[in-house]
Formats: structure tokens, sequence, C-alpha cells
């Protein structure tokens, strides 16, 4: 495991922006290989008579280590592509690779574990069981890991090493989210996929909870997509990857990370 700070690979790049066909050609500072990758993803949803067009035959790098933020409106297909990309729906057409592996070429089983082996995903409502402790909640996850880090390990790494023995109810908002992010973390997955989790949590938690995920990724280098409506938080992200209707819009590099204490909205 990683345990040194990570490289800034964006460090003197300037802000570029790019149309869709360009994203793989978006590489990264030599050496560093994609975790996850994404072409022409099409979903389409079916309700009876209506067709919605969630993705538009999008194309998607992640990178290894790298922190992206997902931003763009309500609707515009940011959750769909997270949970395509995490294991947890398939799109109509398109392909996802997971480092050398096909996942779009997984059954059931396999991909069932790819998420429990390789994924840690937090949500924007934690999901916590509300009969256990802190501790408890992320021992459930790490009790079925082959490699997970000790739950109070996990606890402490989001500042909650003094609530080991709390009950979710014991707890604020902002501390069940990061029991949420202990809990996904635990396991040591490859990949950290957020939706939206400062989205029920004012502005001071929010932050609390974006420290933590920020120190998950310098610390473990867990590669992290975070979905946020909330532009701002941009600012803390290697790179920005702003969605339109079912398309990755514009790509933003950041030369200037900031602290997600440095960041108020
Ligand atoms: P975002 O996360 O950017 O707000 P989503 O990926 O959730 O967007 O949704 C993209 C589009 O797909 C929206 O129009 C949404 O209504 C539609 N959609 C999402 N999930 C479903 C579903 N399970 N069934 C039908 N339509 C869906
Ligand atoms: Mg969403």
């Amino acid at each position: 495991m990683p345990a040194t700070g990570r490289r800034r690979y964006f460090r003197g790049v300037n802000e570029s922006a790019m149309t869709n066909q360009d994203q793989t050609a978006a590489a990264p500072a030599a050496g560093r290989g994609a975790t996850l990758r994404a072409q022409g993803l099409t979903k389409v949803y079916r309700t009876g008579e209506v067709e919605v067009h969630a993705l538009r035959g999008l194309d998607f790098v992640l990178y290894e280590s790298e922190l992206v933020v997902l931003l763009g409106p309500s609707g515009s297909g940011k959750s769909t592509l997270l949970n395509i990309l995490g294991g947890l729906d398939k799109p109509t057409a398109g392909h996802v690779y997971f480092r050398d592996t096909e996942l779009t070429g997984y059954d059931e089983r396999a991909l069932t574990r790819y998420r429990r082996e390789h994924v840690g995903f937090v949500f924007q409502f934690y999901n916590l069981i509300p009969s256990l402790t802190a501790l408890e909640n992320v021992a459930l996850v790490t009790e079925i890991a082959p490699a997970p880090i000790a739950p109070a390990e996990a606890l402490a790494l989001v500042d909650l090493g003094d609530r080991l023995n709390h009950f979710p109810a014991q707890l604020s908002g902002g501390e069940q989210q990061r029991v949420a992010i202990a809990r996904a973390i635990a396991k040591q997955p490859d990949i950290l996929l957020c939706d939206e989790p400062t989205g029920a949590l004012d502005s001071d938690t929010g932050i609390l909870v974006l420290e933590a995920i920020e120190r998950v990724n310098r610390e473990l280098g867990t590669t992290t997509a975070l979905i946020t409506h909330n532009a701002v938080i941009a600012e803390m992200a290697d790179r920005t990857l702003l969605f339109g209707d079912g398309l990755i819009v514009e790509e933003r590099l950041n030369d200037a990370k900031r602290a997600p204490r440095e960041i108020s909205w």
C-alpha cells in the first residue's frame, strides 16, 4: 500500500477544454495507467413507451490514483455512469474495462466479485445499520474482504477514532457519512465511487467529509471519482469532467489543487 504522498500529475498543466471525441487522448503524465476505461457507453432506460437516453456514446478514463470530480446538471447521466463503472448496472451498448479486463463481459457472479473486491461506494445517504456500532458497521465489510485494513484503522483515517462504539443515531450526519467512507475503504478497494456524498450535509460538515475522501485518495492512493453538483468542489480534484445530456462536454485539468478546508460554499 503506497503510504507516501502521491505525485501531483497535473502541476503546470493549464486548463484545457476538449470534445468528447478527444477524451481518449487525454493522456496522463508519463507512466500512469488507466484503472477504468469506458468506450462508447450508451444507456437507454425504457419505461413503458418512454425511452430515456441517459448516456449517448460516452468515452471516459479514470487514471490510477487520481481524484476526478464529475459535475453537471441533474439528469445528465452522472449516476448512471458511476453505477455502470461500479458494476451495479449494465450499459445498453459500449465497453467498460477495469485495467486489462472487460467488465462488460462479466456475468453476474464476476460482477459481484468485482464489486466486493475492487470497488467502494459512498452514496448521498449513509445506509448504516442502526443496530450496529460504527466499528461493527465497518467490520461487516472487512469480514468478507480478502485484504482489509482493521476497522478501527479505517475509522481513524476518517478522524473517527474516538467514535468506534457509537451507534449511528448517536452520530451527526457528517460523522455517519465518514463511517460510510470508512466502510467503503476498509477493504482497500482500487476504486472509490462517491455519488453526491455531501448532498445531504451543510457546508462545514461537508468539508469534513471531503477531507476524509481527499485523505484516503492521498494516503492510500485510492482512485476516486466524486459526483457533485457543487462546482467549487472541483477545486480539490486533479481533473473535472463536465456532463451534459449523456456526454462529457468538457474536461478541466486542475493545476492548483486546494484542500477542502480552503474551499467554501
Ligand atoms: P444525474 O446523476 O446526472 O442526475 P442520472 O444518471 O441519474 O443523472 O439520470 C440520467 C437520466 O436517466 C435522467 O433523465 C433520469 O431520469 C434517467 N434515469 C436514471 N435512472 C433511471 C431508471 N432506473 N429508469 C428510468 N430512467 C432513469
Ligand atoms: Mg445522480
